[in-house]
């Protein structure tokens, strides 16, 4: 017999956005006059800026010239954007990263699920509930989470964090103490968000335990709210506990293009161990790098002109989050999100979440993402998602109110 990693049977059932796609396609073939509108998946729709077009257009070119032809990139990155990021992203806001700790990557979510490799097989984890389902997964995969209980569908080694309506989606510190704690904000899916002060209770609760936070900043671009942290180094003492994971594909639509980074301070140790540097030899062994037509394209995001236009592509997609939340809020369900972030998240009521989404398709042919599928405290939430275009966004708000 074949000796394989049998931690990749234990994973549950088919990935949520499959399932919803098979019963959006059985529902459309049983009523193919029902126009669908989709707002249940996190990609974007809007096609990419034209700075950033540009950019690739010349990259491409550059590779196909004999003086300016690039083969295999730095594996961390090309120094001319890790030296950008360092200085847009971070030292303009005050925060202590150099282009050194950047590792630029093809995207957040590769680098959100292989950055487990770096810890013990033993390491708990500790996750926010409902959570984006990577987190969790990867470490299934790597044998870490015990044993999965389908009545509660939750794992025997996992710290579950619930965040709810009503412990205001800000978890309680957890009674066993976890190694890595998973926190994402603005938070997907909830669309929910946690000030600076919110965030000290968690680096200070990690420095003090000897735990590493891994902070999901994929969608810092929607934050509007001034006490929001951009970056979790904005908090005292984060660089000698958190790892952060950032993406170009919210941000600047490059979810088909491909591209984002990872921050890890040389302040990070275990020990003599720098975290930093087992990443970076991560990296020289398994990884080639994020091509150089990508980081072209991500210095573009940087410059005066493509800063404004993503701005605008992120404002778009605000306004569609603003009408779902204030059509759904005036129709009396209670909603959170939509304010630092492109998801809203609302209360299902008595139904579940798969009850509603039902219903949803059924009575107004309007898609969203049941909370269930993202952990059992969303049970009774649903996901709707600001990425659709405003037109078809106003016409499901007017759909929904028909069902009130
Ligand atoms: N992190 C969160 C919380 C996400 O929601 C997503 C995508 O939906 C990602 C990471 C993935 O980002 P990327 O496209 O850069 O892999």
């Amino acid at each position: 017999m074949i000796k394989i990693n049998d931690n990749y049977l234990k994973l549950p059932g088919s990935y949520l956005f499959s399932t919803i796609a098979k019963k959006v396609s059985a529902y459309q073939a049983e009523h193919p006059e029902a126009e669908i509108i989709r707002m249940g998946i996190g990609d974007v729709t809007l096609p990419l800026a034209p700075q950033i077009l540009k950019a690739l257009h010349e990259a491409v070119d550059e590779m196909g010239d004999k003086e300016t032809f690039k083969g295999y990139a730095p594996d961390l990155g090309y120094r001319f954007l890790r030296e950008t990021i360092a200085r847009e992203d971070y030292q303009a806001r005050g925060c202590k990263v150099d282009a050194d700790e950047i590792f630029i990557s093809d995207g957040a979510k590769c680098d959100c699920g292989n950055i487990q490799e770096l810890f013990a097989a033993d390491a708990k984890i500790a996750v926010c509930d409902p959570v984006y389902p990577v987190y969790v997964d990867s470490n299934v995969m790597a044998g870490r989470t015990g044993v999965y209980d389908p009545v509660t569908e939750t794992w025997s080694d996992v710290i579950y964090l619930p965040c709810t309506m009503d412990n205001d989606f800000f978890p309680e510190l957890p009674k066993e103490t976890p190694d890595l704690i998973y926190l994402c904000n603005p938070c997907n899916p909830t669309g929910t968000t946690w000030t600076k002060e919110q965030l000290k209770v968690w680096v200070d609760y990690a420095n003090a335990h000897d735990a590493v936070i891994l902070y999901d900043a994929a969608y810092e671009a929607y934050i509007t709210t001034p006490e929001v942290p951009h970056s979790i180094y904005e908090v005292e003492r984060a660089r000698t506990c958190a790892i952060e994971f950032r993406s170009f594909s919210k941000n600047a639509g490059f979810t088909g293009v491909r591209l984002g980074f990872t921050v890890i301070p040389t302040d990070l140790k275990s020990g003599d161990a720098s975290l930093h540097d087992m990443w970076a030899r991560r990296h020289g062994t398994k990884y080639n790098g994020a091509p150089y037509i990508q980081q072209k394209a991500g210095l573009a995001v940087y410059s005066e002109e493509g800063k404004k236009e993503i701005k605008e592509q992120v404002a778009y997609y605000m306004r569609n989050a603003r009408t779902l939340r204030e059509g759904l809020e005036a129709m009396g369900y209670k909603v959170v999100g939509g304010v630092d972030s492109p998801y809203v998240w609302l209360h299902t009521g008595e139904m579940t979440s798969w009850e509603f989404f039902d219903h949803l398709l059924d009575k107004a042919h309007v898609v969203g993402t049941p909370g269930s599928g993202f952990g059992p405290s969303g049970e009774h939430y649903f996901r709707l998602t600001g990425f659709g275009s405003y037109e078809a966004t106003q016409k499901a708000v007017e759909r929904i109110k028909g069902l009130v």
